[in-house]
This record gives structure tokens, sequence and C-alpha cells, in this order.
């Protein structure tokens, strides 16, 4: 950087150039901020008297920068009287200071009701002080500065709705005489939003005039008054004759009046910065370049402007390159961890060319539909803060469980606020995992019998989604030892626990359930049951006999001493679930068997039996929301007697229709209404005795499955994913313990709520595979929708639940996958013979390998090799309790190049022997007890079960898990290679 000249020249010949250093100029007024609401990102904290009135609260700026307000809007009551006042001021130099008030306010005439008490003004006081003073507002004290009112309120907008204006007053104070003081804001029963409080003092900048410096100087106390300065002249300058140099400060900031002169000393001449040059102090000696991206097209100026795009921030001084705002931070990744978001990030890669680049967050909820999200607000927490972050990372708290949530990290630096481009930031969207809901605290006996006992209770605190079901676990107290448990469901926030024994104290406690799993047990409940008047006592095992006589399941009474369910293909309880939970795990089977309605000689009688005749006049049809086999599907309402009106499905029969489609179509219904529970589609109830006749099910806002899925492609998380293959697993755990198998388990036969609560549904005989688009006719004769559809059921027509837990798997991959085809378009033929080859499809993209390690169990040839849905439900609820084991390395599911090859897990053929395989996991220690078995051969190693492993010696639970698990990850390879050579 050159110097081409200097205020005075030693010259050789004379020269007289006119200083053009520019004189004092409005744009030369330096603000002096002592107070910036708006700049505070943390809680301002003001004193806000009485209570209820005053209200600090966080907002957005129009920038959508986090602000703090204070608001208050008492217009219903009179004579409100509600004071503010800011922390103390200190004043520092100044002597007249400004008031930059910013905010809405609210017309009355918009506010109905409020003729009389509604005010449009509030009051601004101030208070001088030396030091800070109590927290009480004593009003006489304070010194009015003025009424303020709103210059626009609320004005009517294009489309003549209300918009909110945002005022801005500025307001003067002084001369001040103390060392500082406060403001006070007095409101007498407006409906104001005070969005910024700007408070600072002008000082005339420094400059060069007629060959003198005038330092910074501070405005005087009135609005008249000029401060005079006396300049000094530069180096080689002197003071003209009795024309000593003066400038005036006015009181804004200005420079005015110039007043005498310094010149050259004999010898030197005057000359000002040439073009591109500048010089911002008398102590400079030289005109200095211009420094990067700033400029200027004329002489003597004090210093360069700065280039588009480009800015000076208000504390660089003008020899620092003008500089603009960041680029947006780079790799934001997130971890959810139930309602905890932590963002991490990269630095920007253009930092603006500055040094002080820190972060600030954005949070934004949204539902369903991208367009609408609104700000978190403030219950929202950040951690470390949310804004002037100078570390990569934040910890996002408190956010709502189960919802979308979009955040924007935006970097700043000293000059971003000046700018007006558009706002660079990183952003992702999140939905957070499912939290479990939280105790159930508050149980009450309602009514304690010899043989009963009936609870009621609180929904808990935070339900954290929709709950579905309680489940009351009670014990006899002597029992606590041999831990025999019992379980027993209620949809309903009561229940009757009936075949207990008299004179007995039993124990109880109850949790909730929602999609996201169960919560914790609350307090334990100990209840005496009352004294035996006659009789003899039953046992549970009498009571389990009898419930299975008992119609209805609401009435199901679950008590057993089952022992733990036995293992298949690798899957036991002490295998899956925490020992802890071991005694949870005493499920039983339902006492209720579903009855094929063919079996009764009166379709009728069917129906009847188990589903509630409506009177047409309660359904009122709104519109079609899709088409059935036998007529349109409708979306209604439903409105019975003394119940509040609910949203229903409708399926119609078409007109027209022969006795045989009726009895078709109504096999449906006697199906469905056999069902109770939270994920299998509910029917509400027939009208057989009108036209139409319809069958009306609950109403399931999104849909099916696969069309839902589709829509949201990759916008769900991999726990959410998780949370729908619970939900659906559960409806199909229900259905199999009635005995009911469905032959047509396809994410189309799906339905999803509002909650993403995934439900069963789709019954029928074999006319519901007719019915199914998908279904094809196989070699074996009827229809079949192969893809979805197990190996035996398409061989030999072999139907069962087992054939189920095949669709199950399938649908699995069809979720994981965002409703992608299962084969994409290999023909049938070509997908029969894939899977008689041992072929199996591939992990979708990101898809956890624990979970296609389940698909692939789904898949198993043998059928008694395939978990069970129990099982299936056990696996998933771990699963969703440790999302951990849900993490995917990314890019490692991705789909391969051949479909039906599963590329995704690394190569067992790496491995030549055990020895090798051992040593890779880690395990090596266990080689010898490998040896003295007999497992020489990874061959031989792929068919262990944990049995045998456990046989080998090795007793930490631990490591028999880790190697099982790496075994059942060599046979899922084994067998995509292989094809069915292995078996279990
Ligand atoms: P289905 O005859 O059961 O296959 O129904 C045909 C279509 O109607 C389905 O694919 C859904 O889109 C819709 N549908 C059926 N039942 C319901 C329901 N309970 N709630 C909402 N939509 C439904």
């Amino acid at each position: 950087m050159g110097s081409t000249s200097i205020p005075c020249l030693w010259i050789t010949f004379c020269l007289h150039l006119c200083c053009l250093m520019n004189t004092g100029k409005a744009q030369n007024a330096k603000e002096v901020i002592l107070l910036d609401s708006k700049a505070q990102q943390t809680e301002l904290e003001w004193i806000s008297s009485p209570p209820g009135g005053w209200e600090e609260i966080s907002g957005l700026d129009e920038n959508y920068t986090p602000i703090r307000t204070y608001q208050v809007c008492q217009v219903m009551e009179p004579n409100q009287n509600n004071w503010l006042r800011t922390s103390w001021i200190e004043k520092g130099d100044a002597q007249r200071i400004f008031v930059e008030l910013k905010f809405t306010l609210r017309d009355c005439n918009s506010l109905p009701g409020v003729v009389g008490t509604c005010k449009e003004t509030f009051n601004l006081y101030y208070q001088e002080t030396d030091s800070e003073v109590g927290r009480n507002i004593r009003e006489n004290q304070y010194v009015k500065i003025d009424t303020i009112a709103a210059d626009e309120s609320f004005t009517q907008g294009d489309l003549g709705e209300r918009k909110m204006k945002l005022n801005t007053e500025v307001r003067i104070i002084g001369p001040l005489s103390r060392r500082g003081f406060y403001l006070a804001f007095q409101d007498v029963g407006a409906c104001i939003a005070l969005v910024s409080v700007k408070v600072y003092y002008k000082k005339c900048w420094s400059i060069i005039e007629n060959l003198a410096t005038f330092p910074d100087t501070v405005t005087g106390s009135e609005f008249s008054s000029l401060v005079e300065v006396e300049g000094m002249c530069v180096s080689d300058a002197e003071e003209e004759a009795d024309n000593a140099p003066k400038m005036h400060c006015s009181a804004e900031g200005e420079w005015l009046v110039p007043i005498g002169k310094c010149i050259c000393k004999a010898g030197f001449h005057q000359k000002a910065c040439g073009r591109g040059f500048y010089k911002s102090s008398s102590q400079d000696l030289q005109c200095s370049r211009c420094p990067a991206h700033s400029y200027n097209d004329r002489e003597g100026l004090w210093r360069c402007d700065c280039e588009d795009g480009y800015y000076r921030a208000h504390s660089d001084p003008p020899s620092v390159a003008c500089t603009r705002p960041p680029s947006a931070p780079q790799n934001l990744v997130y971890n959810i961890n139930q309602t905890t978001v932590s963002l991490e990030w990269s630095p920007p890669a253009d930092m603006g060319g500055r040094n002080d680049v820190t972060y600030r967050i954005m949070c934004r909820r949204c539902s369903w539909e991208p367009e609408e999200c609104v700000p978190c607000g403030g219950n929202v927490g950040y951690s470390p803060q949310q804004a002037e972050l100078v570390d990569t990372y934040v910890n996002v708290v408190d956010l709502l469980a189960h919802a979308n949530y979009t955040f924007e990290v935006e970097a700043v630096n000293g000059v971003s606020d000046l700018s007006r481009t558009q706002r660079l930031f990183a952003a992702v969207s999140v939905a957070t995992s499912q939290a479990a809901p939280s105790q159930v605290s508050e149980v009450i006996r309602e009514r304690v019998q010899q043989r009963s006992v009936q609870l009621s209770w609180q929904e808990p605190e935070q339900p954290n989604g929709v709950i579905t079901e309680y489940e009351i676990k009670y014990y006899e107290k002597v029992n606590q030892q041999q831990k025999t448990q019992y379980t027993q469901s209620s949809r309903s926030t009561s229940a009757t626990v009936n075949n207990l024994k008299p004179s007995t104290a039993y124990v109880f406690q109850i949790r909730a359930f929602t999609t996201a799993g169960y919560g914790t047990y609350g307090p334990r409940l100990e209840i005496t049951t009352k004294e035996e008047a006659s009789g003899t006592s039953r046992t549970h095992a009498q009571a389990e006999m009898i419930s299975v006589l008992l119609p209805r399941p609401d009435q199901l009474i679950v008590c057993s001493s089952a022992s733990l369910p036995v293992r298949h293909c690798g899957y036991s309880k002490a295998d899956q679930e925490g020992d802890e939970e071991l005694y949870f795990q005493f499920k039983f089977p339902g006492t209720k068997t579903y009855i094929d309605p063919e079996t009764y000689e009166d379709p009728n009688r069917a129906v009847h039996q188990f589903a509630k005749e409506l009177d047409a006049s309660c359904i009122k049809i709104e519109r079609v929301i899709g088409a059935g086999e036998f007529g349109e599907v409708c979306s209604g309402r439903m409105k019975l007697p003394g119940k509040r009106d609910t949203s229903v499905a409708i399926k119609t029969l078409k007109v027209g229709y022969s006795e045989k489609q009726r009895r078709d179509f109504l096999c449906e219904a006697s199906i469905m209404g056999q069902f109770d529970h939270p994920n299998v589609v509910h029917l509400e109830g027939v009208v057989t005795r009108g036209k139409p006749v319809m069958i009306v099910i609950e109403y399931m806002e999104n849909g099916s499955l696969d069309a839902f899925l589709r829509k949201h492609d990759g916008q769900f998380t991999v726990i959410q994913l998780v949370g729908m293959l619970r939900g659906i697993a559960a409806g199909m755990r229900y259905l199999s313990d009635m005995g009911y198998v469905h032959r047509d388990l396809a994410a189309r036969n799906i339905l999803v709520n509002s909650n993403l609560v995934c439900k069963v549904s789709d019954f029928g005989l074999s006319r519901v595979i007719d019915d199914d688009p998908e279904a094809v006719y196989t070699t074996t004769g009827g229809k079949i929708p192969v893809r979805w559809t197990a190996m035996e059921s398409i061989q030999y027509r072999k139907f069962t639940s087992a054939s189920d837990v095949w669709s199950y798997g399938i649908v699995m991959w069809e979720v994981m996958s965002y409703g992608e085809r299962p084969y994409w378009d290999m023909s049938n033929q070509d997908v029969i013979k894939a899977i008689e080859e041992g072929y199996r499809l591939p992990a979708p993209m990101d898809c956890p390998p624990g979970l296609h390690q389940l698909m692939l169990d789904c898949w198993q040839k043998d059928r008694a090799d395939r978990p069970k849905f129990d099982q299936i439900v056990g696996i998933l609820d771990k699963m969703i309790r440790n999302p951990n084991t849900l993490k995917t390395p990314l890019g490692t599911c991705t789909r391969p190049i051949s479909p039906l090859l599963d590329q995704s897990t690394p190569d067992f053929t790496t491995f030549r022997s055990v020895g090798e395989w051992l040593e890779a996991i880690k395990m090596e220690r266990y080689q010898d007890n490998f040896t003295a078995e007999g497992y020489s051969s990874l061959e031989s190693v792929a068919r262990m079960s944990i049995e045998d492993v456990m046989s080998l010696g090795i007793t930490l639970v631990g490591h028999q898990k880790k190697i099982m698990s790496n075994i059942q990850t060599m046979r899922a390879q084994m067998l995509n290679l292989h094809g069915t050579g292995i078996q279990v």
C-alpha cells in the first residue's frame, strides 16, 4: 500500500490546493449506543409492575432474528396503570439522549367489547440517578417525556385483513446531570408490543478541516446548542495569524460553521489525498490506498466507500477492508434423542473477510404440509444459547415429541445486520422421536369387592402422543418374591380387575402406552380385597378358562402363570429383552377366538352378532375418498344419540347388488366387528336396514400407508418409521392371537390416522384377495399377491400367521423404502423363481442393519424359523427404547446394482477361518472354545444357535449377544449368496 500525498509538502515551486477533506456532513454524525434491546438475546429482565401487566416475550423481528419484546394488552379492564422500567443506563459523556422506540399498537376498533377501557397511547418517562436504585417503581420520581401514540395502529390490508404496522418514534431527553437514568413506560390500557428500545447519543466524528484536526466531540445538551471546538494544526502547518481554526458541533452531530484555519508552514504546500486514497486522521502522515472492497472517486476523502454488497461495521476503522456477511454454514447434521435435537455444522466456506463470525439458530415447528411452519417460541431451550454461538454446535431441548421442526443455522458477522441481501443459512427438517408417555401417578380405588377391584386414574401429565392403551400390572403382595404378575389392558382411564382372591392384598401399578411405547409404571397401590361371604374361591387358572367363554374382549381377564415363549430362530426373551424385562413378559394369549362368519348358516346373523346396526339418519356422507370392490368409500360424520359426532369412513354397497355381493360385502364387517385393538381399524357399525347398505369405520385421515409414505418420501425419522412398524406388528400380534390369518398384509392395506397410528385393515375371506389388484392367479389355483406372499402359500396355499409374518417382512421393507414396490419391476414369475433360489430383498437405503436382519428373519424359508409377531413387537420396542441400535452408517445401505444381492454388509468371505472371523469381531479369546466343540468352519458357525454359543462356555451375556449377532449377519450373507442352504 503506497502513499502519495501529505497535507503539506516541501515544494520547489508554489502550489496551492484547497483541502478537500470532507467537512462535517450528516453522515459523519456518530451514534453511541447506550442500550439496544434488540441486540440482547438473553432476557432483558426489566422491572414490570404490577404483575399481569407488561410481560417479556420472545419474538422475531422482520428478518426473523430473535428479539425480546415487552407486551401488555389489558384492554378489557378499566383503570390500568402498568409500569415497565428498563435496566439502569449509564450516560457516559452524553448530555442529550435519543430514545428510539419501535412498537405495534392495536387500534381499539379492532377489539370488540372494549369501548371505554381500551387506550391507544402509552407514556414515556425517565428518572435520573447516580447509580442503580431498588426494584420498586416510585411513580412520582419519574419525569414524563411524552405521551406516545402510534402513527399507524392497525391498517386495513389489501385483502381486507388487519395488518400490524411497526411504528418508530424518537424522543430526546436532556440536559442530563446525573451519572445515569432509567426509562419507564406507563400503559393505561392499550394493547402494545414494545419491539425495540434503542438509547443513544450523538457525537461529531473527528475530522480534518482547513489543515486542522477536530477531535470526536459529544453534542451539546440543547437542540440549539453548538459546541465550539478548537482545531489543532496538522504537522507542518500553523495557525493563520489571528484566525485560529474553530468548528461547531451541532446537536445532530454535524460539524458546522468553520472559522479560521491553519496554513502550510513556509516551504510546504497543501495537497489532498488523491482518488483511491484516504486519510482518516490528522495523525496519519500519509494518505492510504482504499482498503480491499472499498473505493472513492473523489479527492480528499477521510475514508473510502464500500463496494456494493460490502459493509463496514460501526466499530470498523476506515483502515480495514470492507467486508460482507458470511456464506451459509456447511455440513449441517443433526441427531435426535427423543425431544432433544443436537445440531452440528462446519464454518462457512466464506467468512466474509471477518473473524467475528458467530451463529444463530432459527427454530420453526411445521405441520406435515411444509408451508405451515411457525416459530418455536419461548418454550424451547438452546444450549449453550440460541444466538452469538461461537462453537459450531447447539442442543435444542424441550421440543414437542412427535413433531416436525425446521432448523436454520445462520452464520453472522459484524456486518450481517447491515446487509439487505438475502439471508444465507443451512437448514434441516427434523421430526422429533416419539417419547414414551410419562407416569400414571394418580390412581384411585373406586370400588373394592371380594373378587374385584375397580380403579380409575388420570392421564399422565405428558402423554407425548395419543394414549391407545393402559396396562394394569398387579400381583398378590405375599407372592411378590415369586414375581407372579398379571396384566390387564384398558383403553379408558378406568378398569375393573376381576377374579381376584377374597381377603388378599394386591399391589397395582399402571402405565400408559402410545405408539412410542410404554411409559414407566406409576407408584404401587396396595389394595386388600373384601372378605369372602360364602362359596369357594376361584383360582386364576379357572379364571382363564372362564374368560375363554366370555364373548367380549373388554371383559377379558388376563391371568396365567405362562412360561416364557418357546424360542424360534434365535429369538429368546432373554436374548431380546433385558433381564429386568422378563417379569413383564407374561403375555397371555387372547382368550377370544376369531369366528369365521362363513360358519354361520345365516350370514345376517353373523353381521348382527358382531356389528352394531346403526340408524342411517346418524350418518352423513360428505365426500368420496376411494373406490372399494363393492362401491364407493366415502368420508362423513356419525352422530350417535348422546355422543359427540365423529369423522367416519363409510363403505357403501353399490346399487343393483346381488345377494352374494351383499353377503360378501358385509362379511368384512362381521370380521372387523370381532376385533378391538388400537392397531386394528375399528368398526363403528353397519347400516343394513336401509339403502345404501353401509359399513361405517373409524376415519383414518392419512389413508393407506403405501400412498402416504410415497407422498412423504424421506420425511420421517427411522424411529417414526419403526413406530409405525411397531403398531402394525402389535395389530398383527392381536389378530394372530385371535387365530385370524390376514393373507393380504401389505402397506396398501394398512391405514394411517392423523397421529401416524397405523392400523391393519382390509378384512375378508378369499374375496379380499380377489379384490386386491396385486393378486394374480398362480399354478396352485386362486389369486395371490405374489410379492407379499410366503413361499409355502404360493406353492401349496398354506396360509398361517407365519405366512402373515413373511408379508409383514415385506411391509417392513415397503415402509423403510417409503412405499417402493417390492422387487421393483421384476415379473411375478421372476420373483417366485428368485425367492425359491434363496434370494431376498436387500436393505432399503439408510435402513438400519438390525431392521433388515429382522426382515430377513421374516423371510426364512422354513416358517417355523420365522419370528412370531409377539417377538417382532418385542424387538421393535427394544429398538425404539435404544435408538442407538437404529443408527445407520451413512451410505451403507444403498440399493445394490443387482437388486437381490445384498451388498450392504461386509463380505464374510474375507474371513478364511473361524479364527480370522473371531479376531475381526474381537472375540479371539474364545478361539479354543470354538475349536474344542468342533466348530472349525464358518459354515458350521453360521448354523449355531444362542444355546450353542452358550454351551461353548461363554458366560458373559454381552459376548454371547455380540457373537450371536455376528453369526446372524454372516448367516444372512450366506443366504443371499447360496440361497437357503443354511437352516438353523
Ligand atoms: P378398501 O376398499 O378398504 O381397499 O378402501 C379403498 C380406499 O378407501 C383405501 O385405499 C383408502 O384410501 C380409503 N379408505 C378405506 N377405509 C378408510 C378409512 N377407514 N379411513 C380413510 N380412508 C379409508
